[in-house]
């Protein structure tokens, strides 16, 4: 199965995919992380988009689908969650006909519908280890024990550049400005679905759950 995870920033995709990732039947495909750990090796691409992240603004369709393309020549797997991507109607596009060279298929994309007025409360609120990347909340997703990763039990935690609040509000716009219209696209093709995002994280992973069961995709 191909599933797309669509929603603004802030909405819970990360944290449901890690749900997903648990199962053991998925890989996980984030082009923020992938965009992210480029930076962070300051690699030529890494070095181009920086500043374009740390502004929140979109990075370049093509940088995005080269990214794609490279990771998919790089994957056996039939079962994706792609989160985070497509974010452009040119992307997703794009992305069709990357799948149809490979007789494959987006099979399900499942929106993460959710107040705008939540992301800020739930963006302002991340930080992830610095080991093993694994995401937390200070109020909705606390450490089990303070200051150790309940995952890797790393000790170092970050939170991200793009995650103050002036960058945020830049983000969620460029959401309605050029990803939202992506749903259209999806809906189009009858392969849209939605969960409530604003639920707790247990209620929205069941919903998950149940939107890929009524795709046959059961977990
Ligand atoms: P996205 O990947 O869509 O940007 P994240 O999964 O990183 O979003 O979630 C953003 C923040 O909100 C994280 O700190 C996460 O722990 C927290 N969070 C995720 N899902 C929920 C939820 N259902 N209720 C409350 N907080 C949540
Ligand atoms: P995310 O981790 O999904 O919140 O993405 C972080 C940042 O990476 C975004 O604000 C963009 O600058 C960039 N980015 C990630 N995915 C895409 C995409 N599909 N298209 C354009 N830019 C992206």
């Amino acid at each position: 199965m191909i599933l797309v995870l669509f929603g603004p920033p802030g909405s819970g995709k990360g944290t449901q995919s890690e749900y997903l990732l648990q199962t053991g039947k998925f890989i996980h495909i984030s082009t923020g992380e992938l965009l992210r750990a480029e930076v962070k090796r300051a690699t030529p691409l890494g070095m181009r988009v920086a500043n374009i992240m740390e502004k929140g603004e979109l990075v370049h369709d093509e940088i995005l689908m080269a990214l794609i393309k490279n990771c998919l020549s790089e994957i056996s797997t039939k079962h994706i969650i792609f989160d985070g991507f497509p974010r452009t109607l040119n992307q997703a596009e794009a992305f069709t006909c990357m799948l149809d060279d490979k007789d494959l298929k987006v099979d399900l994309v499942v929106d993460f519908k959710i107040d705008l007025d939540q992301l800020i409360d739930r963006i302002s609120g991340r930080f992830s280890c610095s080991d093993c990347g694994f995401v937390y909340h200070d109020i909705y997703h606390k450490l089990s024990v303070e200051g150790i990763c309940d995952k890797c039990h790393g000790t170092k935690f970050v939170r991200r550049i793009d995650d103050q609040s002036e960058v945020v509000k830049n983000r969620i716009q460029q959401y309605l400005s050029s990803t939202e219209v992506v749903k259209q696209y999806y809906m189009q093709k009858g392969i849209m679905v939605s969960v409530d995002a604003s639920n707790d994280p247990e209620t929205v992973k069941l919903s998950l759950k149940n939107c890929l069961s009524q795709a046959g995709f059961d977990i």
